[in-house]
């Protein structure tokens, strides 16, 4: 398919949407006109099939995982996702994996008012690169460097699942029921409307690369430290019945590529916060001036071997 073509279908697919998109995807740029008093957030995010998805991946899943990677990053900003560019490498294209491409990129815009105003595509190797640009209004974004001392530390829905799953993307023409499950999150992870938390958790980010890595960037940002319960981490009841206790923990505590998010908030603002997410809040730690991560068992004693802490590296 000639490049023309694509982006001609995917216009004749998308329509019309967000009144604030002046002019689409059919000239040398699109026109959007950001609402007054408000700030946009600009996220990119590369997928490169071989490293950051497996090369047998379905186009649909290539086509979720790369919107939801960087819708997940606009909702760790508190941003209300409005635009997304993409751009595609690939050996060649046909029809059909465009469209189920699409497919899975409409699915993961969801109900949520995104416009796709642009696109590019080249011949090479297979891989996806998405700019999506939200709003906030001005000065509300959720920031790294914003947690402070006395702070709870909060996660949304469960942890673990798609490290776990790509422990199990080898076997995943046998896998069980429970193997599927985490197989299908690491595939078409459920990014978390943030923009919900804004006013209500002072940091967020989201998880990508393991709770402990992705929290310690919050730490280092807001020069504090952190106590966990290891225990209290949730996790999915797939997960916990498909890995002993052990295991388990370590893919919750440095498994990547959840995209749940990870915000501190006053105590106060629990249940406000709690009320305003559609999925699961569960509270996994306090903030502590003390710098560095620490994690702790139910009986008190510390958790973690060394190397296996992830907090080395930064503290
Ligand atoms: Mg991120």
């Amino acid at each position: 398919m000639r490049e023309f073509a694509l982006i001609e279908r995917l216009a004749q697919r998308l329509g019309s949407g967000r009144a604030d998109t002046r002019l689409g995807i059919g000239d040398d740029a699109a026109l959007i006109a950001p609402p007054a008093g408000q700030e946009l957030a600009i996220t990119t995010d590369t997928l490169i099939a071989g490293r950051h998805f497996p090369f047998e991946t379905p186009a649909f899943d290539i086509g979720y995982k790369a919107l939801a990677v960087n819708l997940s990053d606009l909702a760790a900003m508190g941003a209300d996702p409005a635009w997304v560019t993409i751009a595609l490498s690939a050996p060649k294209l046909s029809a059909d994996w465009c469209d189920a491409l699409l497919d899975g990129a409409l699915a993961a815009i969801g109900d949520h008012p995104v416009d796709i105003v642009g696109g590019d595509t080249t011949r090479g190797e297979l891989s996806l690169t998405i700019t999506a640009i939200g709003c906030l209004p001005a000065g509300r974004a959720l920031r790294r460097s914003a947690a402070r001392v006395g702070d709870l530390i909060a996660v949304t829905g469960t942890l673990g699942d798609a490290a776990f799953g790509l422990q199990c993307w080898p076997m995943r023409d046998r896998a069980s029921d429970d193997q599927r499950f985490c197989i299908d999150r690491l595939a078409r992870p459920q990014w978390r409307p943030g923009a919900a938390l804004r006013g209500l958790a002072n940091a967020a980010i989201d998880l990508s690369d393991g709770l402990a890595a992705d929290l310690g960037h919050i730490l280092a940002a807001s020069g504090i430290g952190a106590r966990l319960a290891i225990d209290a981490l949730p996790a999915s009841a797939a997960l916990t019945r498909a890995c002993d206790a052990e295991s388990r923990r370590r893919l919750q505590w440095s498994g990547g590529d959840d995209y749940e998010l990870c915000i501190t908030l006053a105590e106060d603002r629990l249940d406000s916060a709690r009320a305003a997410l559609d999925c699961p809040l569960t509270v996994i730690g306090t903030i502590e001036q003390q710098p560095g991560l620490r994690a702790f068992d139910d009986n008190g004693q510390a958790w973690g071997r060394d190397g296996e802490r992830g907090w080395d590296h930064f503290s």
